[in-house]
C-alpha cells in the first residue's frame, strides 16, 4: 500500500525569500550605512590636512564641541574634537575650505518616526502572524488554513498491499475479520437477509502482536481505501479541534466508502469519562464526537471502523456497547505454532542455511511477540553480515534470541577467577535443581559469558510444547530452580553473593502470585487478594485486602520460598559430586549445551 502525501510548499520558495532579503540588504541598506560613516581623527591630522589644503567642506559644531570636515572630493567625512586654537578661523580660510552649515544630514523626523515606531510594530505583527500560522499548521495539517482537518494517512491500493497471508498465526483473528472482508466485497448478500455488520471492531492484545498489520490486511484483502490515524493525533491543544478532526475523518471516509478507518491506540481518546476534577475536556469532546459519528451513520454504509488497544479495561463503556465497537477480536501472543509461522514469514526476506530448525527457535523464543520475532530474524541477519557470512545460520538465530533476552555479550568484562567459579556454580545450581525435579522444563543451554544487561551468566530452559496451564508442583519447582543458584553458592563457598538478586525477585513474585491470585494456599482458599490491571502491559498487581491479611500473605510467601530453597539445598547436597564436576566443566568451557549437561549428569551416576 502506498501513502498519499499532501503537497508541501517547495523548498525553492524559502530560498527565493532569503535571496530577496539579502539583495535588499546589500544594495540599499549597506550603502546607506556606509554613507553615514564618520571617521574620527586627531586634531593633528585636521591641522595637517588644512595646511596641505586637502579640506573640502568644514562645519564647526560648537554645541557638540567638534569640527566636522570632508576631504577635497567630499567622499569621506571626518570629525575631530575642538581645541583652544585662536588661529582656527585663519587656518580654515587659508586652506580654502568651504564653510558648510551642515555636513551630516540629520534624518528627517518622518524617517526617525518610521524607524523607531512603525518598523518594530510591523516586525512584531509579522512575527505574530507567522507564529499563528505555524500553530494552525501544526494543529490542522499541512495546509495553513486546515484548522481542525483530520490528517489521517490515506492508503490506496497497490500491488504490494499487506494480505492475510503476510500475517502469520492469529488464525482466530483472521477468521473473524474475513467476514468483514466478505461484507465489503459483497454487501448486498448481507442486506438481502437483513443482517448488519458490526460498525466497529476492536482489536485487543499486547503490543507487537500484529494488530495494525491485521487492519491493513483487511483493507488489502477487501481492496478498499484505508484511513489510518492514531488516537493521540486527535487530542489537540485547543478544545474542540479533536472533535472537528473526527468529523472531518468521517466525512472523508463516507465519501470514499466502502473503506476502512483504523484508529490505533484508541485508549488515548476512549478512556473512561469519570468526572475527575481537572479532566481533559478536549479528550472528552473528541470521544463524544466519535460516539455521535458512530451512531450517525446508518448500518451498511460501507465504512468499517477498526481500532486497536492494549488497555481494553480502560475504555469507556459507551464506546464498547453494541452498536459501536461491538465486536472484540483478541490478538494474543502467538503460541508455538504461531511463532514458528511468524519466523518463517519473516525469514522469507533473508537468506538462511537449510539446516535452520525454526521449530527449535520458536521453542526457545517462548513468550515473544510477532514484533520481537521479526526483530530476532533481523538481528540474526545483522550478525551474519557482521561476521562476513553469506547466509544466516541457526547459531545466529540462537544468539539473537539471547541478545533479545539478555543483551549483547560484554567483550571486555573481566571476571576474577574466583568470581567466574562462583558464577559457574550458581548456574549449574539452577540447572541441576531443574534437571533433578520432574515437571520442570529441560535445560537448553548454560553460559557464564557476561551480558550487557548485567547478567553474569544464565541458564536457558525450554519447554517442549505449548504450555497453557501450570500446576502447583510446576510452579513450586520453578521457585526451587530459581533458588538453586544461591543454594549452590552456600553449599560450596559457605557465603552468599549479590548475583542472586534477580532470582530472588522472580521467586518472590511467583510465590506471591500463587497465594494471592491462583488460590494455591490452604488458608485463603479461592479468594482473590490481588487485582491485576493492564494485563497486556506487564500486568501490575495491586493488593486488595486488609493489613492483617497482608501480614499473613507475607508470612506465607516467606514460608513457601524457604521450603523450596531447602528443597534445592537438599537436591544439591545429594548430588554434590555432579555439581563439582559440572561446574568445573562449565568453568572451562564457559558455554555448554543442554545435551552436554545431561550427558555428564547421566554418566556413571
Ligand atoms: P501492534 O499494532 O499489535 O502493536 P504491529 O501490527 O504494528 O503490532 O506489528 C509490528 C510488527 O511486528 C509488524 O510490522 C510485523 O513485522 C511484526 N508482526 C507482528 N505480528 C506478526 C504476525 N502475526 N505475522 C507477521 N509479522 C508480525
Amino acid at each position: 500500500m502506498q501513502e498519499v502525501k499532501r503537497p508541501k510548499k517547495p523548498l525553492i520558495f524559502y530560498y527565493v525569500v532569503v535571496l530577496i532579503i539579502l539583495l535588499l540588504f546589500n544594495f540599499w541598506i549597506m550603502p546607506w550605512v556606509a554613507q553615514q560613516r564618520v571617521l574620527e581623527v586627531d586634531y593633528g591630522t585636521f591641522v595637517e590636512m588644512a595646511e596641505n589644503k586637502e579640506l573640502g567642506q568644514v562645519q564647526v559644531a560648537e554645541q557638540d564641541n567638534a569640527i566636522i570636515f570632508t576631504n577635497k572630493e567630499n567622499t569621506v567625512i571626518y570629525q575631530t574634537g575642538m581645541m583652544p586654537d585662536p588661529d582656527l578661523t585663519q587656518r580654515l580660510i587659508d586652506s580654502g575650505a568651504v564653510f558648510a552649515g551642515q555636513i551630516i544630514e540629520e534624518a528627517s523626523p518622518i524617517v526617525t518616526f518610521l524607524l523607531s515606531w512603525v518598523l518594530p510594530i510591523v516586525a512584531f505583527i509579522a512575527l505574530g502572524q507567522w507564529m499563528t500560522r505555524r500553530l494552525m499548521k501544526n494543529a490542522g495539517g499541512p495546509n495553513s488554513m486546515m484548522f481542525g482537518k483530520s490528517n489521517a494517512k490515506v492508503y490506496v491500493q497497490s500491488s504490494d498491499g499487506i494480505r492475510f497471508s503476510d500475517v502469520a498465526g492469529e488464525d482466530e483473528a483472521k477468521e473473524s475479520l474475513s467476514e468483514v472482508v466478505d461484507y465489503l466485497h459483497n454487501p448486498s448478500k448481507y442486506k438481502e437477509i437483513g443482517a448488519s455488520m458490526p460498525k466497529g471492531i476492536l482489536l485487543v492484545g499486547p503490543p507487537g502482536t500484529g494488530k495494525t498489520m491485521l487492519a491493513k490486511a483487511v483493507a488489502g484483502e477487501a481492496n478498499v481505501p484505508f484511513f489510518s490515524m492514531s488516537g493521540s493525533e486527535f487530542v489537540e491543544m485547543f478544545v474542540g479541534l479533536g472533535a472537528s478532526k473526527v468529523r472531518d475523518l468521517f466525512k472523508q471516509a463516507k465519501e470514499k466508502a466502502p473503506c476502512i478507518v483504523f484508529i490505533d491506540e484508541i485508549d488515548a481518546i476512549g478512556q473512561k469519562r469519570d468526572g475527575r476534577v481537572g479532566g481533559n475536556d478536549e479528550r472528552e469532546q473528541t470521544l463524544n464526537q466519535l460516539l455521535t459519528e458512530m451512531d450517525g451513520f446508518e448500518e451498511n454504509t460501507g465504512v468499517m471502523i477498526l481500532a486497536a488497544t492494549n488497555r481494553p479495561e480502560s475504555l469507556d463503556p459507551a464506546l464498547t456497547r453494541p452498536g459501536r465497537f461491538d465486536r472484540r477480536v483478541p490478538v494474543e501472543l502467538p503460541d508455538l505454532k504461531g511463532r514458528e509461522e511468524i519466523l518463517k514469514v519473516h525469514a522469507k526476506k533473508i537468506k538462511y542455511d537449510d539446516s535452520v530448525d525454526f521449530s527449535k527457535i520458536a521453542r526457545m523464543a517462548s513468550g515473544a511477540s510477532g514484533a520481537e520475532l521479526a526483530n530476532i530474524i533481523n538481528e540474526a541477519a545483522l550478525r551474519a553480515v557482521r561476521d562476513g557470512r553469506r547466509c544466516v545460520t541457526e547459531a545466529d538465530l540462537e544468539e539473537s534470541i539471547e541478545v533479545v533476552i539478555a543483551g549483547y555479550q560484554k567483550k571486555n568484562a573481566i571476571l576474577t577467577d574466583e568470581e567466574k567459579r562462583i558464577v559457574a556454580y550458581h548456574e549449574i545450581g539452577h540447572a541441576l535443581v531443574a534437571a533433578k525435579q520432574n515437571h520442570s522444563a529441560p535445560v537448553q543451554k548454560i553460559t557464564i559469558v557476561p551480558r550487557t544487561s548485567g547478567a553474569l551468566g544464565y541458564t536457558m530452559q525450554v519447554d517442549e510444547g505449548n504450555h497453557y496451564l501450570m500446576s502447583q508442583t510446576e510452579l513450586e519447582n520453578k521457585i526451587a530452580t530459581l533458588t538453586g543458584g544461591r543454594a549452590a553458592e552456600e553449599l560450596v563457598f559457605h557465603s552468599a553473593s549479590t548475583g542472586a538478586s534477580n532470582d530472588i525477585e522472580q521467586a518472590t513474585k511467583l510465590a506471591r502470585a500463587m497465594i494471592t491470585q491462583y488460590g494455591m494456599s490452604e488458608q485463603f482458599d479461592m479468594v482473590a487478594l490481588e487485582t491485576v490491571s493492564n494485563q497486556y502491559l506487564g500486568g501490575d498487581a495491586s493488593l486488595a485486602c486488609s493489613t492483617e491479611t497482608q501480614t499473613e500473605i507475607d508470612r506465607q510467601v516467606m514460608a513457601l520460598v524457604k521450603r523450596q530453597h531447602e528443597k534445592a539445598n537438599r537436591i544439591l547436597e545429594e548430588n554434590r559430586k555432579k555439581l563439582d564436576e559440572l561446574a568445573q566443566y562449565l568453568y572451562e568451557k564457559e558455554t555448554i549445551t543442554g545435551e552436554e549437561f545431561m550427558k555428564i549428569l547421566d554418566d556413571a551416576s
